[in-house]
C-alpha cells in the first residue's frame, strides 16, 4: 500500500491511512516523514527509512517486502501520487513484471497545495497549474517552458520544491518568467511547514517575494490576474460576484 500522510499534523492524516499504518508490518518512508508520525503507530513494526534521495532504494525494499507477503505501507507526505512515491512503486512493479503479484492500493492524502491554500484563504478557486522547480528528474528547460505556458494562460500557479542549496537561483528565475505575464502586485502566498511545527504563512506580491528566504519545505501560490487580497486572505474569485448579488 502507498499512503499519503497529509501535510504533517496527525489531525490531517486520513482514517484510511491511519488504519493502514495500524495494520502494517513494514513501514517504509523518508526519515523526515517517519518522524512526523505518532510513535505509537510504529511500535513493533519494521521501519525502513532512508534520506532524501534514497527513494529508489526505499521503493525497492518496499516491493521486496510486499513480494515476500508482508503487509507493507510506503508513506509519502501530502498525497502519495503528487511528486511522491505512488508512481515510483508502480514503475518498479511494472519493471519487475510484478504488477499482478502485489495488490497495490494508493491511499490519498491532503497535498501541500491544498493545505497551503486553506491557510491562505481561497486562492485555488479557479483553474490552476502545479509546477515543481526541482530539476533532479526534469530538465530545467522544460520547467521554464511550463512556467511560461501556465503563466501565459493565466493559471493560478502552485510552485513546489522552490529552492535548495544546489539550485538557489531557480525560484528567482521562475518569478522573473511569471513577471513577463503578470503584474508586480499579483498576490503570492508563501507557506512553509503547513500544518507542521514551525508553520509560517505569508501573503505578499510578486514584487515582494524574497527568494533567498524561501526554503524547501515551502509551497508558493501565485494568483492569476483576478486574485486579490481581502483582509489578509488570498482570494481568487470564481465568478459569483458578476452573476449573483452577494451583498444581501
Ligand atoms: N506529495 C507531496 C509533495 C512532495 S514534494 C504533496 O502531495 O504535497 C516535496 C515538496 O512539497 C516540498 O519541497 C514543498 O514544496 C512541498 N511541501 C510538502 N509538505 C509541505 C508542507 N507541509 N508545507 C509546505 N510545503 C510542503
Amino acid at each position: 500500500m502507498v499512503a499519503g500522510l497529509g501535510p504533517g499534523h496527525p489531525d490531517h492524516l486520513t482514517g484510511a491511512a491511519r488504519s493502514a499504518l495500524e495494520q502494517a508490518r513494514v513501514v517504509v518512508g523518508y526519515k523526515g516523514y517517519i518522524k512526523l508520525l505518532d510513535p505509537a503507530l510504529l511500535a513493533d513494526k519494521e521501519i525502513i527509512s532512508t534520506g532524501m534521495t534514497g527513494e529508489v532504494d526505499r521503493a525497492g525494499q518496499a516491493v521486496d517486502a510486499a513480494l515476500a507477503g508482508q503487509d507493507t505501507v510506503v508513506v509519502s507526505s501530502g498525497d502519495p501520487g503528487v511528486y511522491a512515491m505512488a508512481g515510483l512503486v508502480l514503475e518498479l512493479l511494472e519493471a519487475r513484471g510484478a504488477l499482478q503479484a502485489v495488490d497495490l492500493q494508493v491511499l490519498p492524502g491532503v497535498p501541500a497545495l491544498c493545505a497551503a491554500a486553506a491557510l491562505l484563504g481561497a486562492p485555488l478557486m479557479h483553474d490552476f497549474a502545479s509546477i515543481s522547480l526541482s530539476d533532479l528528474l526534469t530538465p530545467w528547460e522544460r520547467i521554464e517552458q511550463r512556467i511560461r505556458a501556465a503563466a501565459g494562460a493565466d493559471f493560478v500557479l502552485a510552485l513546489y520544491n522552490p529552492r535548495s542549496k544546489r539550485r538557489a537561483g531557480h525560484l528567482a528565475r521562475a518569478l522573473d518568467l511569471i513577471l513577463e505575464h503578470r503584474n508586480e502586485q499579483t498576490p503570492v502566498g508563501v507557506v512553509a511547514r503547513a500544518m507542521r511545527p514551525g508553520q509560517s504563512v505569508q501573503v505578499t506580491t510578486l514584487a515582494g517575494v524574497r527568494p533567498e528566504e524561501v526554503d524547501m519545505q515551502t509551497v508558493l501560490i501565485v494568483g492569476n490576474s483576478t486574485t486579490r487580497i481581502a483582509a489578509g486572505r488570498m482570494l481568487t474569485p470564481r465568478g459569483y460576484h458578476g452573476k449573483y448579488d452577494l451583498t444581501s
